[in-house]
């Protein structure tokens, strides 16, 4: 497991399924190797989370003057607020940190992402149970009565187009080092090529 693979890494799932605690354990044990693509959001940051480390926090008006200069790779309005890849952040991490690009994004991204000639590779992180799903959202303290809901129903039509096939594995995060396990094994898979 030492070389990068090429190809960009796509990781959706469910929210709270535990996408963002399995990416930074991938970043902490392999700092040179992975770039994240970090995307615009005009959603309010939570505690902890940093302006050009997880998200570029931006405005709707600055969101749409970016649609309007055609400067999103992909972009969606997920929970009520608007998310977008950007054409910079994939060229900082493939150009400029010349890394292996990983986007986290929802299912609208993949289906824009698949229809690009990025030729990514697709994982889905699924929970266990929606029940679990619930817990971890709820456990995590971000999200008010409305917003769980919104993610919940949004986990519903996730866990439906996963069962389409339209992704090169499905990991199951019940245990966080089993699923962090297989989450390597397939990165790693396409260096070994
Ligand atoms: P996402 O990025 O997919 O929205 P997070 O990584 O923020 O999800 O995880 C949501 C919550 O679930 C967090 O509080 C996290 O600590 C917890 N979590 C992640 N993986 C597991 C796991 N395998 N078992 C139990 N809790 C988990
Ligand atoms: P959160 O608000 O929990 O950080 O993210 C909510 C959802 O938006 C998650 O499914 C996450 O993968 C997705 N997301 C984050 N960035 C992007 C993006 O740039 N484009 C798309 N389409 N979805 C994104």
């Amino acid at each position: 497991m030492s070389t990068a693979p090429s190809r960009p890494i796509v990781v959706s799932g469910p929210s709270g399924t535990g996408k963002s605690t399995l990416l930074k354990k991938l970043f902490a044990e392999y700092p040179d190797k992975f770039g994240f693509s970090v995307s615009h959001t005009t959603r309010k940051p939570r505690p902890g989370e940093v302006d050009g480390k997880d998200y570029y926090f931006t405005t709707v008006s600055m969101f749409q003057k970016l649609i309007q200069q055609n400067a999103f790779v992909e972009h969606a309005q997920f929970s009520g607020n608007f998310y977008g890849t950007s054409i910079q952040a994939i060229k900082e991490v493939a150009e400029v940190m010349k890394r292996t690009c990983i986007l986290d994004i929802d299912m609208q991204g993949v289906k824009s992402v698949k229809k690009t000639d990025l030729n990514a590779r697709f994982l889905f992180i699924a929970p266990p149970s929606v029940e679990d799903l619930k817990k971890r959202l709820t456990g995590r303290g971000t999200e008010t009565p409305e917003s769980l809901q919104k993610r919940l129903d949004a986990a519903t039509a996730e866990l439906e187009y996963a069962k389409t096939g339209a992704h090169d594995r499905v990991i199951v995060n019940d245990d966080l080092e089993k699923a962090y396990k297989e989450l390597k094994e397939f990165i790693f898979e396409e260096a070994k090529k």
